[in-house]
């Protein structure tokens, strides 16, 4: 097959690394992908685990894995899957909330290597796909075009094509563009008997026999079915049950094809995978609207939201969007979102709408917006309508929004937010009737639902919170049950986004009744007639709350576990009716909250974007389920359930899914429900050293703050390591440490000099009224760069602050014991943060705050600090820590701080920051303190981890990924960086950046010192 040279995303090949498969035992189907594949072939317990989820309540363990190389390797999985009779299930990202991409089949997962652009015309406005391509990174591509795929789902980030057009997805502007049925022009397919076919507008369909059997047979059944389907098929946009079999008599209000003729790809298109397997698609594009303006809109009441929206959409806006007060709730208390929400609130609404306005005149838009001011008003609201005609605070704003069902499920406790109603549609004159009576059904049930998402065509996201270990099955079917009756009195759809799978197969009989589901059974067997493909969804459906199929049966149960770190925040219930968590360890978790903090992954796979923030890097480069923070947390679930066998997180299986995790802390800010692998890994570390014993190489990085001072003392001997060769590969031979990779250097310790005149430290020696600081200088800081810490002292006296340090008298300095956390010695790292704990704390007391120059360091004073258990003392010094520049502004802002400085040689610089500044959202401060400098231009780099990491990337296994990590955005940015600076605050990243891109990268504190003006 012909393809264009391009690969969208990133533009990176994903690195291939030996999947853990190669331990299993091989099962004949096994033996036989694996001797003639190319891709991967998972069929080991922990692989076929982690394709047992997607983001529905269910789980069923696979057959086993492919991941096909090419197309090539997909005809070949799909032959050798018939000659074995094995089920085949397609997988995009699976991102499915009704369980359409589980099952025991073999699974086929398109997403890594098939997602090439095929053909694009740009006259003709079509592109061809394979079905593995991201919508975003499709985007992308179109986007130099004037062009995008506009079914703009809230997983742009990570969904497929081939997912997209497997579920018939919706996005928010279907108002305008219409769902995929209407923007999918044709399919390239396999059916299940190995037959290929082309299916596209009937006139254009390919002429062989056994296509246009197939294709006449279609047409009867539609035929044979045409007044029943006039009758009993919901006339709305959204629906999406079942097979689109008005194909040739289109039901709904927006026609499928815009010239009429019937197109035999709508077929394929909602047939979850049943019926065909997409190798590629062709879809029709819409140029990207010139302008858009938003309008949001502020009501009183959530009643109110909802008649009103049937008013608003006569403005023809594109998108009508409901945000309501839970959620604005939720997302006020995400520190990422609430600058944003507040932006858009008049007061204490219950409920906003978010109404855009698109095309190509900015007139036009603007004009649409003053209407809806006028509205508002005229409908007795005014003042409601907060305007924002620009882009930035538009799109900011719609990441919330989209993000939305993710903050919903960052609840803690057991009872969550359950999908399995949460896209029916209603015409627009019942939304207000229908969502009051719904919400009288939770009640009566015990239970609350929060409502968001897309007003405009009737479809209103909503999930009763729900303890499906409990009594959730019940209540399940009972709500289903009357929110089904609602439906059909108000002649709605009853799946109108969300599709069929597991959850709402049995649903699909019940929206068309006998005739209709009998005409799906005969489409079933004419295309796929022993049932292979996806067997038993759409078509002899299992109930939706059989609990064999549940994540979490009755009979689920966490293992009993010690953790090393306090855990109990999610060890709490949660009143589902009023919101109100229980008290920290009253949740029942015989792991003291670490399994459910692990739990809290609902594999909506967010942690697979690749755009922006730091989550995930060992994804981005692998594009591996396993090296991905969902994969991660599913592995940790089953070990922890007992799933994996009985060595619980010490099992090699957690061990091997956390081997490319560098800690980076970009879930924790990143992941929508908070899931915080750094942390967690500190536990799997723990248990396996534990029952394992530590490295050679761990030890001798874990006791690296020791030791360092001896080496300190002989830099040149420390340095001349380099300068003999072979020495030099031998001792990073027997460490286990990258060839490639350059042995940091020692210096003369700065502690040492800085601190002999310091008496001062004693707190009983300071003058009152001074300005005081402690400057915690962190090893590497100390021993490796002290030019930094002098640079920083220098900035901090210039200032005319008392600088003390992290020495106490007779001591060696003062350590955050980061080092052994990354070596598992959890208990080492204990006693060295009670020790600074006890050290720093009469500083603390005095109101001197705590000023660190690494990160990774300074920023477990706030991070892993509290997770020791040393209860209010840690909240104190974590309150009381800052990175150098966080604290300078700071005492900006408050008044106590003038630097004078002067230009620097160099007008621009380019600023890298470290993945844990950008966890705790500190980049700001480094902005706004080299925006200081008079006359220098900062930018900042757009990348995810440096991949250095601490010691990952001296690690020879690791130095691929490593590297490649840093390849990413990183690494070429710096290359193209010309004579700007380059600043970067974590060591690591400065050691990439030199080894890699062969410059000298600076810490913020040389950068000032060096602009200083001389008094
Ligand atoms: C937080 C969240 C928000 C969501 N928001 C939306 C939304 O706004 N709108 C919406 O419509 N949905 C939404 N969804 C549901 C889901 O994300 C979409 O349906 C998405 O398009 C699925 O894409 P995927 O790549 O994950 O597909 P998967 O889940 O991997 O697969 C979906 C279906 O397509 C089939 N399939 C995949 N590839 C092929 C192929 N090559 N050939 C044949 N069949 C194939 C699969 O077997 C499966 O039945 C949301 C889900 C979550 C978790
Ligand atoms: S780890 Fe977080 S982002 Fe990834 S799938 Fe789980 S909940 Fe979503
Ligand atoms: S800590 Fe970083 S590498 Fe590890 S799972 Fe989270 S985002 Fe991925």
């Amino acid at each position: 097959m012909p393809m264009l040279n391009s690969r969208p995303e990133a533009l990176v090949k994903p690195i291939h690394l030996m999947p853990a498969a190669a331990r299993a035992q091989l099962t004949p189907l096994a033996a036989r992908l694996k001797g003639e594949l190319k891709g991967d072939v998972l069929f080991d317990r922990a692989a076929r685990g982690r394709y047992a989820t997607d983001a529905s309540i269910y789980q069923i363990m696979p057959l086993g894995v492919v991941v096909p190389k090419d197309q090539a390797d997909l005809t070949l999985a799909l032959d050798i899957a018939r000659d074995a009779k094995a089920p085949v299930l397609a997988r995009g990202a699976g991102t499915s909330q009704c369980g359409q991409t589980i099952g025991e089949a073999l699974v086929i997962d398109t997403s890594k290597w098939l997602n090439n652009v095929v053909h694009f015309d740009k006259d003709a406005r079509t592109v061809t796909v394979e079905p593995g391509i991201v919508l975003d990174h499709l985007n992308a591509w179109l986007k130099p075009h004037g062009l995008w795929f506009p079914v703009d789902v809230s997983t742009s980030a990570q969904c497929t094509i081939g997912g997209m057009a497997g579920n018939n997805s919706c996005g928010s502007r279907s108002m305008e563009y219409g769902i995929m049925v209407h923007n999918v022009e044709a399919i390239d397919a396999v059916l299940a008997d190995g037959h290929e076919a082309r299916f596209t507008a009937l006139s254009k369909m390919t002429s062989d026999a056994r296509t246009r059997a197939l294709v006449e047979a279609i047409r009867n059944i539609a035929q044979r079915e045409q007044q029943e389907m006039r009758e009993r098929i919901p006339k709305v946009l959204r629906r999406v049950a079942g097979y689109n079999l008005d194909l040739f008599d289109c039901q709904s209000p927006l026609p499928f094809s815009a010239d009429g003729e019937p197109n035999l790809a709508h077929l394929l298109v909602g047939s979850e995978g049943t019926l065909a397997f997409s190798r590629t698609l062709t879809l029709k594009l819409s140029p990207l609207p010139a302008h858009k303006t938003l309008g949001v809109v502020n009501f009183p009441t959530f009643y109110g939201a909802m008649d009103m929206t049937q008013h608003i959409v006569k403005l023809g806006p594109v998108a009508v969007e409901l945000v309501d007060r839970t959620m604005i709730d939720l997302a006020m208390s995400n520190p990422a979102f609430r600058p944003v929400v507040e932006k858009a609130l008049v007061g204490e609404p219950q409920a906003v709408l978010l109404v855009e306005f698109a095309g190509a005149e900015r007139d036009v838009q603007l004009r649409k917006l003053a209407q809806l001011v006028e509205l508002m008003a005229d409908l007795g609201l005014p003042g409601s309508v907060v305007e924002m005609p620009d882009a930035g605070p538009q799109k900011a704003l719609w990441e919330v929004r989209k993000a939305g069902l993710n903050i919903m499920m960052s609840m803690k406790g057991d009872g969550k937010p359950v999908s399995f109603i949460e896209d029916c549609a209603v015409p627009l004159e019942h939304l207000a009737e229908y969502t009051s009576r719904l919400t009288e059904v939770f009640h009566q049930h015990g239970t609350e639902g929060t409502w968001y998402a897309h007003a405009s065509v009737g479809t209103l996201h909503v999930r009763p919170i729900l303890d499906m270990r409990r009594d959730g099955a019940q209540k399940m079917r009972a709500i289903a049950e009357q929110a089904a009756a609602l439906v059909r009195e108000y002649k709605g759809a009853y799946s109108g986004e969300h599709g069929d799978g597991l959850c709402r197969g049995e649903w699909v009989a019940w929206q068309y009744g006998p005739r209709i589901n009998q005409a799906f059974r005969d489409i079933k067997a004419l295309f796929d007639p022993d049932n292979r493909l996806s067997p038993d969804r759409i078509v002899n459906p299992p109930k939706m709350d059989d609990t064999g199929n549940f994540r979490f049966p009755p009979a689920y149960r966490a293992g009993e576990w010690q953790p090393q770190l306090d855990w109990s925040a999610w060890n709490v219930t949660r009143d589902p009716l009023t919101g109100v968590e229980g008290a920290r360890g009253s949740g029942g978790d015989r792991a003291q909250g670490l399994a459910k903090a692990v739990e809290m992954c609902n594999n909506n796979g967010h942690c697979r974007k690749f755009d922006a923030g730091t989550m995930c890097p060992s994804y981005r480069v692998t594009k591996d389920e396993q090296h991905v923070t969902r994969g991660r947390a599913n592995t940790l679930r089953l070990a922890i359930s007992g799933q994996l066998g009985d060595e619980g997180l010490a099992s090699r299986d957690v061990k091997d899914v956390l081997d490319l995790c560098v800690s980076c802390k970009g879930c924790k800010r990143d992941c929508p429900t908070g899931v915080d692998m750094a942390r967690l890994k500190i536990e799997a570390r723990a248990a396996w050293n534990a029952r394992h014993g530590t490295t050679l190489r761990e030890r001798a990085i874990a006791y690296l703050p020791r030791y360092a001072r001896y080496a300190s003392r002989m830099p040149a001997l420390a340095g001349s390591l380099e300068r003999m060769p072979a020495l030099a590969r031998w001792v990073k031979a027997r460490l286990g440490l990258a060839p490639e990779r350059s042995l940091p250097r020692f210096a003369k310790p700065f502690l040492s000099v800085a601190t002999r005149n310091t008496a001062a430290n004693a707190a009983a020696n300071t003058a009152a009224g001074t300005k005081e600081v402690l400057l915690f200088v962190d090893t590497f800081n100390n021993y490796m760069e002290p030019d930094n810490a002098r640079a920083a002292q220098r900035v901090l006296e210039a200032a005319g602050y008392t600088v003390h340090f992290n020495v106490q008298r007779g001591e060696r300095p003062l350590c955050c014991g980061r080092t052994f956390l990354a070596a598992g010695l959890v208990d080492e790292a204990k006693a060295e943060a009670r020790r600074a704990l006890d050290a720093l704390l009469p500083y603390v007391e005095r109101g001197v705050a705590i000023v660190g120059l690494e990160p990774s360091c300074l920023l477990s004073l706030r991070d892993e600090f509290l997770g020791y258990g040393y209860g209010e003392a840690a909240e104190h010094l974590a309150n009381a820590s800052f990175l150098f520049e966080e604290f300078l502004v700071r005492e900006k802002q408050a008044g106590r701080l003038e630097l004078a400085l002067k230009p620097l040689d160099t007008g621009k610089a380019l600023l890298h920051g470290h993945c844990h500044q950008k966890a705790f959202d500190a980049m700001r401060p480094v902005e706004t303190v080299l925006g200081w400098i008079p006359q220098l231009q900062v930018e900042a780099i757009e990348s995810s981890c440096c991949g250095m990491a601490g010691s990952f990337g001296y690690e020879a296994e690791h130095y691929a990924a490593s590297r490649a990590m840093a390849e990413l955005s990183l690494l070429p940015a710096v290359r193209k960086a010309g004579d700007a600076l380059v600043v970067a605050d974590g060591t690591s990243c400065r050691h990439q950046i030199a080894d890699g891109a062969h410059t000298e990268a600076m810490h913020v504190a040389r950068v000032l010192a060096a602009a200083l003006r001389e008094r």
